[in-house]
């Protein structure tokens, strides 16, 4: 006997059919790509021109999931064709702009793009490399028509008078809400990337969870700053998730820098913003120096790698901000855990519950952890045993896009690549990147945990650990450490920091400065890139 109740399918549409409904005044602050400040639109605006270009890309005579590329900053015409795309039927192709041009190529190829939007910024990049994505159709600048754009590249369109050619009374189309709607590809430090491809219903269903209060919990008194780009797994989300609740997105563009974010914050009252440790670290500084308090700010959700416990701490001291750490990764749609309390934690002393603030915290319903050994047993969950991290659920994917091996779970397990430990309420503490540990005479020693530490160094603005080869113990840790500034941070003093935190066999042996770390396009520390560049240190060392 099935249940009696109505069945509609979870499309993306229906996100933005429901923002436009009940909350179409609600702002949507929007950073203009290439300067002249920033422009106030609205759900309700939003879902207009949303509408317009579903049916202005149904004219251009699409086949349903053609893929429709994005090269663009976190903006409003952005967010547009995250609903006009996936919500007529096509797939939300966003790319990374700061990939190597042979990867942006591949990527395009790979995808099979049909249309490509670009922000003015990169349409040099794009018309510097048209000649060799010989399927993709058309270009389209997100913005108005400019004569000296269409110069750059001939045969462009804009955005502005392209959706002009939608009709304002398009219906959405329904299908199965299993189909696809969005494409992100990962980074890729071996070999081509590789596409994950979402569905409607991965995407709604991760929507739901992220609005659950232990995750994220977007509300419609919020007022959302997504730091983390939109070419980086959907924003984590955000765009979808604050369509559901209804909450107002400040949309940052460009620049990423401490002192552009703060003004965004205290000039639009920003409660909740997201991103990567590096971009808050920019953040800190500059709010130290201006000497705001970051009024408004209620949370910030921090992932994407580590968040080191003294950021957690300056937030909460210094500004009264809440940090939710949080884990996922792009195969995950992201979210696959956050840190909140439960009931229980609230007995423990103000420190213990602000320790247990500092892990990547648990997996809300729809996700499932495990770890393992190398032979696949099952560790487990005592907060010890550490292990490679699986996990399966709702949003998580199940084989990578138009790849030829697609064996790729282990009984219907997704192995993270991450190395971690579990506890018996499930609180997940990331040990690292397996292919970041550091083995050191048969020892596993994590770089995160001694970057954490780094980063409670009054003196450094930021660190990085990696394992270098040692002719005596196969690797060895070493810190590269980025000098506050006007500090002058000596080796002797850092290695001692660590004395009464680590085991001795632990602390790095080596401390190499310089004046910044190599970032990827979203933030996270090449470590690829500085073992290149200091692997060699300790050789003929003993
Ligand atoms: P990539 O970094 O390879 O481009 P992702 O953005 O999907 O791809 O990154 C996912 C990885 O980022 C995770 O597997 C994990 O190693 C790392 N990561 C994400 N969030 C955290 C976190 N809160 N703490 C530690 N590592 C994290």
């Amino acid at each position: 006997m099935l249940g009696q109740m109505m069945t509609k399918p979870l499309l993306i549409s229906s996100l933005i059919d429901h923002a436009v409904r009940y909350h179409a005044d609600t702002p949507i602050i929007s950073v203009n790509t290439t300067g002249g400040g920033a422009e106030e639109t609205s759900w309700g605006a939003v879902g207009h021109n949303a509408r317009l270009l579903g049916s202005a890309l149904t004219k251009l005579g699409l086949e349903p999931q053609a893929r429709c590329g994005t090269i663009a900053w976190n903006n409003r015409r952005h967010l547009e064709i995250y609903y006009g795309a996936s919500g007529g039927g096509f797939v939300c192709h966003t790319i990374n702009p700061r990939l190597f041009p042979e990867q942006l190529v591949y990527i395009v190829d790979h995808a099979d793009d049909k249309v490509l939007f670009v922000d003015a910024t990169f349409l040099p990049l794009v018309a510097k490399l048209r000649d060799q994505m010989p399927k993709l159709e058309h270009v389209i600048v997100m913005g108005p028509h400019e004569d000296k754009l269409s110069e750059q590249l001939p045969g462009v369109m804009f955005y502005d008078d392209f959706i002009q050619t939608g009709d304002a009374d398009y219906q959405w189309p329904e299908f199965d809400e299993n189909t696809a709607s969005s494409l992100c590809y990962t980074s890729g430090t071996t070999g081509h990337p590789k596409g994950v491809l979402y569905s409607h219903r991965s995407t709604v269903l991760h929507a739901f969870a992220s609005n659950t209060l232990d995750v994220i919990g977007y509300s419609a008194r919020d007022i959302v700053m997504p730091v983390v780009p939109m070419f980086h797994v959907n924003a984590w989300g955000a765009p979808y998730g604050c369509a559901m609740s209804g909450a107002a997105m400040v949309m940052p563009g460009p620049d990423l820098s401490g002192e552009a974010l703060v003004k965004l914050i205290d000039g639009h009252g920003v409660t909740l913003a997201m991103g990567v440790p590096t971009i808050w670290l920019g953040l800190l500084t500059y709010a130290r120096q201006a000497g705001s308090k970051l009024d408004s700010l209620a949370r910030t959700v921090i992932g994407g790698s580590a968040c080191p416990p003294s950021m957690i701490a300056e937030f909460r001291d210094t500004y009264g901000v809440e940090t939710v750490h949080a884990w996922g990764m792009s195969e995950m749609s992201p979210l696959g855990t956050s840190n909140q309390p439960l009931a229980k934690h609230k007995a423990l002393t103000e420190e213990a519950q602000h320790k247990l603030r500092e892990n990547q915290g648990r997996p809300p319903f729809g996700v499932e952890l495990k770890i393992v050994d190398d032979h696949g047993n099952t560790l487990p969950n005592d907060g010890e045993a550490q292990g490679d991290l699986l996990v399966r659920g709702h949003w998580v994917l199940d084989s990578y896009f138009r790849m030829d091996d697609q064996n790729i779970l282990q009984d219907g397990w997704f192995a993270t690549g991450d190395v971690a430990t579990l506890d018996e309420d499930g609180y997940m503490t990331i040990r690292d990147r397996s292919k970041d540990i550091i083995k050191s005479g048969g020892e596993w020693i994590s770089s995160v945990e001694l970057e954490n530490i780094a980063m409670g160094h009054p003196k450094l603005a930021n660190a990085a650990v990696i394992g270098v080869p040692h002719p005596k113990w196969d690797e060895r840790p070493i810190l590269i450490a980025v000098p506050a500034e006007d500090e002058t941070p000596t080796e002797e003093e850092l290695r001692a920091y660590y004395e009464d935190k680590i085991a001795s066999w632990q602390i790095p042996d080596r401390v190499v400065f310089t004046d910044a770390l190599p970032l990827n396009a979203t933030g996270k520390v090449l470590k690829r890139t500085l073992r290149d560049l200091y692997g060699h240190v300790l050789e003929g060392a003993k």
